[in-house]
């Protein structure tokens, strides 16, 4: 149970599930788990991958709900000259951590979000079968905030405690041809030391 104020409050009802349901270290974490594009993922797939990703919009600005409104299907095309090739498309992520280190769920990471698109890790095509993805507001020409670090190293350990030691990797790593994020900015060894 948490009373944390999200920035989503307010805009969208939050479920009673949503508030009443333990999360371990992430009780302020938002659970929307309606976006949506998502579906399940392929009957036996092991969750064996967190990818990692950065998202802004309009790129390079911060702290709208665009993202939320992309996420959840309903990014207005008309609300800004970038949106129009944008909004059609069918993607999530089972979580995105905003610039102030809040936390927002958006597909239950037993089932499949539609983050990752043609990609491949260790030799296995469509990571978005076998892997959880979280996208940190940002983009490639800005550091992080601190409290993104802050909630992803608590996710990833909670993550971690429930589906075993996860590989971490960036979007740019599975996919490097069409991807650059989460872009320079992102700290691996920061992150790794706060995870080890
Ligand atoms: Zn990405």
């Amino acid at each position: 149970m948490t009373n944390h104020r999200h920035p989503c409050v307010g805009r969208d009802p939050e479920t009673e599930a949503a508030r009443n349901a333990p999360l371990g270290p992430l009780g302020s974490c938002l659970r929307r788990n309606d976006s949506p594009h998502q579906d399940d993922r392929p009957p036996g797939t092991k969750v064996s991958l967190l990818v990692i990703h950065n998202i802004s919009l309009p790129p390079g600005e911060y702290g709208g709900d665009w993202i939320d409104d992309l996420f959840m299907g309903r990014l207005d095309p008309a609300a800004h000259p970038y949106f129009a090739d944008v909004a059609g498309m069918k993607v999530s992520a089972h979580y995105l951590i905003r610039r102030d280190g809040s936390l927002i769920q958006y597909v239950d990471p037993e089932k499949r979000a539609w983050h990752a698109g043609a990609s491949s890790w260790k030799g296995s095509e469509r990571c978005n079968d076998f892997s959880i993805g979280v996208e940190l507001e940002g983009s490639d020409d800005v550091p992080f905030a601190e409290p993104q670090y802050e909630t992803l190293a608590g996710l990833a350990k909670f993550l971690f405690q429930r589906y075993g030691r996860l590989d971490v990797a960036g979007h740019s790593d599975i996919a490097p041809d069409r991807k650059t994020d989460p872009g320079p900015w992102f700290d691996w060894e920061r992150f790794r030391a706060a995870v080890a």
